[in-house]
């Protein structure tokens, strides 16, 4: 088939490679110009494992073209994806304007007398295909466009997201129309997976519903780390014995500072929001989005009880500032969110991160922070070293080794990557969430 993506970014990019890869013609569009140059040359705008590799072979096996021409993209794909950013508004609703523009030049460039299936991959509110449909429409102006809108909400995971799209749980497919949906069932119907064939409304709200809900078990659990902390027992083995139950399932369980990155935070920000424009109070919502907000809180509150809350005089060691391992994704990281109170109260810091550190830099700057590639870097005569990315990386460090050159041996492990007695048997002061120490 022959298929336009609308936006290059770690979707859009990662589709379009993948399509191809399964034989499509595939014409991938940004609006960014120095995207487009680096995939071009075959140098990935983000990190995302073998992206580069499988970029390379299709581009050198001639179904992967990357560009700027509306037009040309726009012309060539029988269906187009949108993949542009939703980002949170000010009012936390989605920002809808990216998607919008990208409709209003698809309907600009849409050729008469060729039906098209234009398809949102974008998570967006339910609803917004009525709005994609208008602007498509008011693109095309007087020219008569034969289309159908759809909506494929994306399921992929950053870190392991060319692995997810080769084997999803579960397709997404939304339309008004059989024939679009038709053409996207045999686009993905080789994937042995269940192909949820669905109305537009229903394909919008099931993306929101996944994340909000994934959300909630992730602030469930944080929540239980509280109770464990106040009463002796421990989070680790309160989750696993939970998630041994089939229903309940072991994933997402793993308590820490809380959900970050750029999805979680504003989806479930966003589907309140949906939930409160149709005159409905999800109040469970409001209490997962509470709860992420204060387990950051009380995990720092280790912190000003043991230093105080002026650290001009301390030195940290961190480890980890994307919002998860496996990406160099640094949006809405709680990692970042963490350095900047622990800076905010005069801290230096020492950071380190497999993937992340340039996006970091690029954030922080270098106010009281030195940036390290080697982990070695951030264990040199620190007060304490915190692990802030779950990186496996960090998990398999010689911590005995590493803490003979820290000034004092603690550790603030926001993910409760180690394990609390070896530690102290190490000689370290460990903080962890909610763990029996
Ligand atoms: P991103 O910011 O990495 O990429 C978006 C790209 O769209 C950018 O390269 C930008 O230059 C381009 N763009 C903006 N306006 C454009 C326009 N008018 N025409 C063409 N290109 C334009 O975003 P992302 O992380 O890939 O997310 C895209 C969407 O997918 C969001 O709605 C997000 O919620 C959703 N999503 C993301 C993930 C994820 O893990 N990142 C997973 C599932 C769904």
């Amino acid at each position: 088939m022959k298929i336009t993506i609308i936006g290059t970014g770690y979707v859009g990019l990662v589709s379009g490679a993948v399509f191809a890869d399964w034989g499509h013609d595939v014409v991938c569009l940004d609006v960014d110009q120095e995207k487009i140059d680096m995939i071009k040359k075959g140098v990935m705008p983000i990190y995302e494992e073998g992206l580069e590799e499988l970029v390379k072979k299709v581009i050198d096996e001639g179904r992967f073209k990357a560009t700027t021409d509306y037009k040309m993209a726009v012309e060539h794909g029988e269906l187009i994806f949108i993949c542009v950013g939703t980002p949170s508004n000010q009012a936390g609703a989605a920002n809808l304007n990216y998607v919008f523009n990208a409709s209003k030049s698809i309907g600009k460039f849409m050729k008469s007398g060729e039906y098209t299936v234009v398809i949102t991959k974008s998570t967006v509110p339910v609803g917004t295909h009525q709005k994609v449909k208008k602007n498509i429409l008011e693109g095309a102006g007087k020219k008569k466009v034969d289309f159908d809108v759809a909506s494929n909400p994306e399921f992929l995971r950053e870190g392991t997201s060319i692995y997810d799209a080769n084997n999803t749980d579960r397709v997404v497919v939304g339309s008004d129309s059989d024939k679009a949906l038709n053409m996207l069932e045999s686009l993905y119907k080789h994937l042995n997976a269940p192909i949820v064939k669905t109305d537009l409304a229903s394909a919008e709200l099931i993306k929101y519903s996944a994340n909000a809900f994934l959300a909630t078990k992730i602030s469930f659990i944080n929540e239980i780390s509280q109770i464990c902390e106040r009463t002796g027992a421990d989070v680790v083995n309160v989750a696993k014995g939970m998630g041994l139950d089939s229903r309940i399932g072991p994933k997402f369980l793993n308590a820490g500072i809380g959900y970050g990155g750029s999805c979680f935070p504003k989806d479930v920000e966003a589907l309140y929001r949906t939930s409160s424009e149709n005159f409905y109070d999800f109040r469970l919502l409001r209490g997962v989005m509470d709860a992420n907000e204060r387990q950051k809180e009380y995990f720092l509150e280790k912190v000003w009880n043991k230093y105080g809350k002026n650290l001009s005089n301390i030195k940290f060691g961190i480890l980890g500032s994307a919002f998860k391992n496996g990406t160099d994704d640094t949006r809405k990281s709680v990692a970042v969110s963490i350095i900047k109170s622990l800076r905010g109260a005069g801290a230096n810091l020492l950071i380190t991160d497999p993937a992340a550190l340039s996006n970091t830099k690029n954030e922080l700057g270098d106010k009281h922070i030195n940036y390290s590639k080697k982990i070695e870097g951030v264990f040199k005569d620190v007060d304490a070293v915190f692990i802030l990315t779950e990186w496996p990386e960090f998990d398999s460090i010689d911590y005995e080794k590493f803490g003979k050159i820290m000034k004092k041996k603690v550790i603030f492990d926001g993910r409760n990557l180690l394990d609390p007695e070896t530690m102290t048997k190490l000689g370290f002061e460990y903080f962890g969430v909610g763990r029996k120490v």
